[in-house]
């Protein structure tokens, strides 16, 4: 980029800053449905770094991937090089805002982060722990095309998040292919996930409370809670 684009740039920025918004939450606690409404609503970049890692991993297989590949399946952090690297190019694609799922992960992506932008909102997806447990073992994919169900129907303690049932028990309505549930949906590995989520994150949500930008959010009726969250939640900070 030479300097007088340099220039335009960041006259541009100090004129228009784009928004930045960011999602936390367990797996299964709705933050990746929330991000891609929220995406559709406003026309934000959507970035779930957790899918561009796995997008990345897919496309060679240099050491270096392979690495990244392994120590995804080990449930280990990647290096904040390949971090900023993937949000570096993500970040070039024009939006007015961006909505970041899964990023940061720890003080030090936050603060590097911080150097260059300013968080306006950060969502943090709550879900009563017992809840959260039966839906992720009521939990099926398709094992040919993906297409997620969900044969658990909750409706207590003010939830109500019904099935979602296939037409024939078993098998997909769109391939007709195998209905499985995730090898880690397990009670023993879905609550070792919670503890861990918890403990690594309980410090950056410390940190963006203090900063008053962050907001608790229980989409106690899945979907159906997004007008309302969008109304309340995203709006007054747009
Ligand atoms: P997710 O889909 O968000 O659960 O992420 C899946 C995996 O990708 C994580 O367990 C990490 O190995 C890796 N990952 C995702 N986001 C980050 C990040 N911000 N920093 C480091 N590693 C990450």
């Amino acid at each position: 980029m030479n300097s007088p684009q340099i220039l335009r740039n960041f006259t541009s920025f100090l004129k228009n800053p784009r928004k930045f918004i960011l999602f936390f939450g367990v797996p299964g606690s709705g933050k990746g449905t929330y991000a891609a409404l929220l995406s559709k609503s406003t026309g934000f970049l959507n970035i779930s770094m957790g899918d561009e890692l796995r997008k990345l991993i897919k496309t060679a297989e240099t050491p270096l991937f392979q690495r990244i590949s392994e120590e995804i399946q080990q449930g280990k952090l990647i290096e904040d090089a390949v971090i900023f690297k993937i949000l570096e190019i993500q970040l070039q694609k024009s939006a007015s805002g961006v909505i970041l799922d899964g990023f940061p992960r720890n003080v030090a992506q936050m603060l590097k982060f911080e150097e260059k932008h300013a968080i306006n909102l950060v969502i943090n997806c709550v879900l009563d722990e017992e809840i959260l447990v039966e839906k992720l073992l009521g939990r099926r994919s398709c094992e040919n095309c993906g297409k997620s169900y969900n044969l658990c129907n909750i409706a207590k303690k003010g939830y109500d998040m019904p099935a979602i049932l296939p037409q024939k028990s078993g098998f997909c309505d769109i391939c007709q292919g195998k209905l499985v549930a995730r090898e880690d949906d397990t009670e023993t590995v879905i609550r070792k996930r919670m503890r861990e989520y918890a403990e690594k994150t309980a410090i950056l949500l410390d940190l963006f409370r203090k900063k008053g930008v962050l907001v608790d959010f229980a989409p106690k009726r899945g979907v159906k809670d997004f007008p309302e969250f969008f109304a309340k939640v995203v709006k007054p900070k747009l």
